[in-house]
């Protein structure tokens, strides 16, 4: 017998689960959210918000629509929860030649970038960063600081009775043709927002999500004086008081969210051809991206029932997606808008 009803369960609250919530909010559905802490990824996440792809020099898949969603909700929910979550600063991406300072132009010339892009060539503003090119400089970017958000959109949940702190087991699913019913709730629909937790999940687990684990240290370093992030072999990233995020590894094969030996002798290895002072290793952290393939979201039904939904496969940009991804897959939940067919998970008909 179920003793609670609500519009929607969402498994997960990650960037994922928190974007869909609060559009559950707006729209003025009743939820209730399983989180286990499973998975680490929105804890440990850099970030940052860039809408240019700095390896090639590229603009980031319909980086204007997400950032002119994202920011606007960011905002929101500081004045919410009473908290500062959006550090506005610089992105400095050093060169490693004369040939990719002259790529930097040939890119600021390009109109999908020119508003992302300063196009001249400065020195990053710290003697201890070594970049013999110099660099180039990005404007519109900056970061969330994601574990204080998701801390404290934790601790709204659970002030409103709406946070089940458990692991959510999808063996305990009865569907029913008007119903869902778990344990002793009963729902419309279930949306799982489990990054790559989804490996355990029967009716999503076949779709081509490839977790991309990542590393990162926090680094004490008072001589550094660096108040934008440096983008080089690593990034870094100013947390304030002489504190550095530094990232991030990228790693296929280990599903794991513990650190590792490896992980932090890379980092270290990278980080002292970046800079030419001291440092102390204070932290060190990882978690498992929810990569695909094509390096596009995961959105839509079991093909089978459609009262169970999936929001997934953000990526290495979840601050900047999963706010525009969670407005769509509502209005594809509720209002039977179609779903971008970049996003949409039949595109793996086989699988989905
Ligand atoms: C090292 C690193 C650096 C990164 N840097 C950046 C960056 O600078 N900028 C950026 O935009 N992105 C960055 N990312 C990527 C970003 O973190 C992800 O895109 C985003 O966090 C994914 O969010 P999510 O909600 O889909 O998944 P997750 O954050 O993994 O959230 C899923 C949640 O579901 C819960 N869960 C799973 N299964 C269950 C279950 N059965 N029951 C209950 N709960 C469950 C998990 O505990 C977890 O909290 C980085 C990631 C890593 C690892």
């Amino acid at each position: 017998m179920s003793e609670k009803t609500v519009d929607y369960i969402i498994v997960g609250l990650g960037l994922a689960g928190i974007a869909f919530a609060e559009e559950l909010k707006k729209q003025q559905k009743s939820f209730v959210v399983f989180e286990d802490v499973s998975q680490t990824s929105s804890l440990v996440a850099g970030g940052m918000y860039n809408p240019v792809i700095l390896k090639r020099f590229t603009p980031v898949w319909n980086a204007k629509e997400q950032l002119d969603v994202a920011i606007p909700f960011y905002k929101m929910l500081e004045n919410k929860l009473s908290a500062s979550f959006d550090q506005v600063f610089s992105i400095y991406r050093t060169f490693k030649s004369v040939e990719e300072q002259n790529n930097w132009f040939i890119a600021c010339d390009k109109p999908a970038l020119q508003e992302y892009m300063h196009p001249e060539i400065v020195d990053v503003a710290s003697d201890s960063i070594v970049a013999p090119f110099r660099a180039g400089r990005l404007k519109h970017t900056g970061r969330i600081k994601v574990k204080e958000l998701v801390n404290a959109y934790r601790d709204d949940l659970k002030q409103s009775g709406s946070l089940i702190e458990e692991t959510f087991r999808h063996d305990n699913i009865i569907t029913w043709e008007t119903h869902i019913d778990y344990k002793n709730l009963r729902a419309d629909k279930i949306v799982f927002c489990e990054g790559n937790g989804i490996e355990k999940n029967r009716f999503f687990n076949k779709l081509p999500l490839n977790g991309t684990k990542g590393e990162l240290l926090t680094i004490y370093a008072p001589d550094l004086k660096l108040n934008d992030v440096v983008k080089s072999a690593i990034f870094i990233l100013p947390l304030g008081e002489d504190h550095y995020k530094v990232g991030a590894t990228f790693n296929w094969s280990d599903q794991t969210n513990t650190p590792t030996i490896e992980g932090r002798k890379e980092l270290e290895e990278k980080l002292r051809t970046v800079i030419n002072c001291k440092y102390e290793v204070v932290g060190h952290e990882a978690g498992v991206r929810p990569t695909t393939g094509d390096r596009r979201p995961l959105l839509g039904c079991h093909k089978d029932n459609s009262r169970l939904a999936i929001l997934n496969g953000l990526g290495t940009r979840g601050v900047m997606i999963a706010p525009l991804m969670a407005k769509k897959l509502y209005q594809f939940l509720e209002n039977d808008i179609p779903l971008d067919k970049e996003v949409d998970i039949r595109r793996f008909k086989q699988k989905g």
